[in-house]
């Protein structure tokens, strides 16, 4: 069965806005793929629903054998560190350094502030610089969040995903804040790390092409209904 199932996921806001309607997905273990749609299509409403930082209004997460929809707090949290997430404008803390913005995804959401007042374990501070390494910012771990430029705080919001050490990652508009070069860039580098990694992703991504250079499926969000769903050569340039 695959990794990740949606299940006639609904998800309606209560200002009315029906953002998903009944949708249906299944993500295979090890699978990138890519979200495409208009904007208010659903997206970004899809993704935060699968790890709850929207609660769905109906329907089922299923993660293996997890039913994430019907989890209580504790357990959530614990499911949630197999869900690494990458945001648009980074959500990085700035007045932290570089490495203490990565070793913030260990302790995870609730840890954090309590992580600020103890040490970290050697392990996860050895992790957080061979990520660093990995993604070229070695040289950048005890800068300030603040002084860095936009591809270089994605890279760190990449690391601080991936040293939870999660199956999926849930990915929203990475690139969006960034010049075409810089997003090649980043696009490049977290489906190389997915596939290094044998991680699955699901990539909100408003630039087709971008889609198109990087992933094997893509799927069409619109109005909140599955549009496409396929290899990205079946899409027309205007979809
Ligand atoms: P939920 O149903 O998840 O609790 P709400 O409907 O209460 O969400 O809305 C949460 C917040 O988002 C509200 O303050 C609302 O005004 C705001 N909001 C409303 N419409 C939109 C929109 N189209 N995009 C983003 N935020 C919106
Ligand atoms: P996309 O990511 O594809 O741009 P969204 O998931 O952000 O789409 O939005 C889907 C629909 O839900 C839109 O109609 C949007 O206005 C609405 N919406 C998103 N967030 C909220 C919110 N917090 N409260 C009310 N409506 C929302």
């Amino acid at each position: 069965q695959a990794m990740l199932r949606l299940k006639n996921l609904v998800k309606t806001y209560k200002t009315g806005d029906q953002a998903l309607k009944a949708v249906n997905l299944e993500v295979p273990d090890g699978q990138v793929l890519a979200l495409i749609g208009p904007s208010g299509a659903g997206k970004s409403t899809m993704i935060r629903c699968i790890n709850r930082l929207v609660e769905p209004t109906g329907g089922e997460v299923w993660l293996d054998d997890l039913e994430v929809s019907k989890l209580g707090a504790g357990a959530l949290r614990r499911a949630r560190r197999q869900m690494g997430m990458i945001f648009q404008e980074y959500a990085l803390v700035e007045r932290l350094s570089v490495m203490e913005n990565v070793l913030s995804g260990r302790l995870g959401y609730v840890g954090f502030w309590r992580s600020l007042t103890r040490r970290y374990p050697q392990a996860d501070v050895d992790e957080a610089f061979r990520l660093l390494d990995r993604v070229g910012l070695l040289h950048m771990a005890d800068k300030r969040a603040d002084e860095l430029s936009g591809g270089q705080r994605q890279r760190v919001g990449i690391c601080r995903a991936l040293i939870q050490n999660p199956k999926l990652l849930l990915v929203d508009e990475p690139t969006a804040s960034l010049d075409p070069k810089t997003s090649r860039q980043i696009m490049r580098l977290i489906c190389e790390l997915c596939a290094e990694r044998g991680l699955a992703a699901i990539i909100n991504i408003h630039d087709v092409a971008l889609a198109q250079m990087f992933v094997n499926r893509v799927v069409g969000l619109r109005f909140g209904e599955i549009v496409f769903d396929g290899p990205p050569g079946g899409l027309t340039p205007d979809k």
